[in-house]
């Protein structure tokens, strides 16, 4: 591969877990481990390829402004940004869910509500959402949380929510139930347009051994 200087935007958790045995496949292996260190460049076991640690939730931005020229993103996350200016070439098929609609056991419909007033969503996917339910041609009161969304319906803040949903334990430990389906969500491999021009060579060849990891 040629030695054209790279660099990977990657959040901690479920998606780095995952993304590491595909970017091994690509020889790609981390020198530091982000859940212990506090850097936030890592060096790499290749000089010219660094990781950058950021939120999952700037990750898409981070590439499409070209402080990272590869990514790996949620398509809850990319669907949230937009996905402007990125090009998204590969399905990684890794951290799947569901991104779903979830109310109280036994409370109906995500937008069905008898009283004629405006169902009120609590949800860090705002877009998303206001998309769903403009679809359904129901009008919803979106309330913007930056997590923990299950606790909305229970204290009568929200009478539904819109979130990633798993095995379905957070849902059910916390007296909801899944409602309605809005998207199959798997984590994307997302690339600066201007890399994928000007660093062809190099982004075309990790593309490539990371599609055939994900094989
Ligand atoms: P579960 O209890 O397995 O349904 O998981 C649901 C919880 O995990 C929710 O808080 C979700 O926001 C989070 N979650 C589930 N899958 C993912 C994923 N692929 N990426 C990020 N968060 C997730």
């Amino acid at each position: 591969m040629t030695a054209a200087p790279i660099t990977i935007a990657l959040s901690k958790g479920r998606i780095y877990k995952d993304a590491l045995p595909l970017l091994r496949h690509a020889g790609i292996e981390p020198v530091d481990d982000p859940e212990t260190s506090r850097k936030l460049i890592l060096d790499t076991n290749r000089k010219e390829v660094k990781f950058v640690i950021v939120r999952a939730s700037d990750v898409p931005t981070y590439v499409q402004h070209g402080g990272a020229d590869i990514g790996v993103a949620g398509k809850d996350v990319l669907m949230e940004h937009g996905g402007a200016d990125l090009y998204e070439p590969l399905d990684l098929k890794i951290a799947r869910c569901r991104l779903m609609v979830a109310g109280r056991r036994g409370s109906g419909g995500g937008a069905a509500r008898t009283d004629g007033k405006r169902v009120r969503v609590a949800t860090k996917y705002v877009n998303s959402t206001r998309h769903y339910f403009a679809r359904q041609g129901a009008q919803v009161e979106i309330i913007k949380l930056y997590g923990s969304m299950e606790l909305a319906p229970l204290v009568g803040m929200a009478d539904c929510i819109v979130d990633l949903v798993d095995t379905g334990n957070t849902l059910k430990a916390n007296g909801l139930e899944p409602l309605e389906h809005i998207a199959d969500i798997s984590s994307r491999l997302i690339v600066n347009k201007a890399a994928m021009k000007m660093k062809h060579e190099t982004v075309k060849q990790l593309i490539d051994l990371i599609a055939q990891a994900v094989k």
